[in-house]
């Protein structure tokens, strides 16, 4: 069986890994054009509170491409994770989430936040710090309006080194958030090193709430834990009243997900209150 072989048992007799494999390497191809070529697009998703008061969105990058249409960020961010892609990329996000913040000044206040997601492997290149630097000071951002979603996976390598360019960022005012907490390997005894404002329980904790027992009692978990570090705490995937009642009770006051909003393009972002919320 071919396909029971080593992760690094590459068959090209195998037909359909031979498929899988020559799409890869069309996509990696297309990638190094795809910047030059303006095929990317940030779409954004509301974070709300329990008023349904928008405190700011989440940035979700899209690829247009010219053929294959819309392509998801789960079937290229890790090609580009590979190929070290991600540093144009993430960089080109976070330039571009700082330029939608010039853009949206006339209708947001000062509390209001874009975060973006970047990879860990942005922060093992030694400009990361200083490129992020040059960007916020380029389009005067204040930093406080941006914040970054990193996921358990920086913990693996140069651990000290990674936290150290996070307590920069975060001493200029940047926000961080550990993003689907929870389904990471780390031992709790890491997290408390990194400099975090804020956890976000994964979508699939979020899910079955009602009927899981133990995903219940991991939200809960997560809550208490944001809790005790005295920082806040975000709820993702949240699709179902019932979700919002349950993580409400919890203590969870920061929701995103699909009952609010899908993620959107810029224009069409609402910033009024939520009438979901209003009875
Ligand atoms: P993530 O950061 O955990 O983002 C949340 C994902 O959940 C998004 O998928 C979002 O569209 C989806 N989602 C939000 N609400 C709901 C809901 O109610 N139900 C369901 N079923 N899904 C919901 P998306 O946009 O496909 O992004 C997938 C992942 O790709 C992101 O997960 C993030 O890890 C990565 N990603 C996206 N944009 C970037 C980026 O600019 N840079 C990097 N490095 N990674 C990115
Ligand atoms: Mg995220
Ligand atoms: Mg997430
Ligand atoms: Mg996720």
């Amino acid at each position: 069986q071919a396909k029971s072989n080593g992760r690094n048992a590459v068959c090209f007799f195998d037909p359909e890994m031979q498929a899988a494999a020559n799409i890869r390497a069309e996509l990696e191809t297309d990638l190094h054009r795809a910047i030059q070529f303006n095929q990317f697009e940030l779409y954004y998703q509301p974070q709300v509170n329990q008023q349904g008061h928008i405190l700011g969105v989440e940035a979700l990058i899209r690829w247009h491409h010219p053929e294959k249409g819309l392509i998801s960020p789960l079937d290229f961010i890790p090609i580009a994770e590979e190929t070290g892609q991600i540093q144009a990329i993430g960089l080109w996000v976070i330039e571009q989430a700082c330029f939608q913040l010039k853009q949206w000044q006339d209708k947001i206040d000062s509390t209001f936040s874009i975060s973006v997601n970047v990879s860990s492997k942005q922060y093992q290149n030694d400009s990361f710090v200083n490129d992020v630097v040059e960007i916020i000071q380029g389009l005067a951002i204040d930093p406080k309006q941006l914040k970054m979603e990193l996921t358990e996976s920086v913990l693996s390598d140069n651990v000290d080194t990674i936290i150290e360019k996070m307590w920069q960022l975060q001493e200029l005012g940047i926000g961080f958030a550990l993003d689907d907490f929870g389904t990471g390997f780390s031992s709790l005894s890491y997290l408390k090193k990194l400099p975090l404002n804020y956890l976000k329980i994964d979508k699939s904790f979020v899910q079955d709430l009602h009927h899981n027992t133990s995903d219940a009692a991991i939200a809960k978990t997560i809550v208490g834990l944001s809790q005790s570090m005295n920082i806040d705490v975000i709820a993702e995937g949240v699709e179902t009243e019932l979700q919002l009642k349950l993580l409400n009770s919890y203590g969870c006051n920061i929701y995103q997900g699909y009952l609010f909003s899908k993620p959107v393009p810029a224009e069409d972002i609402q910033f009024t209150v939520s009438e979901l919320l209003q009875d």
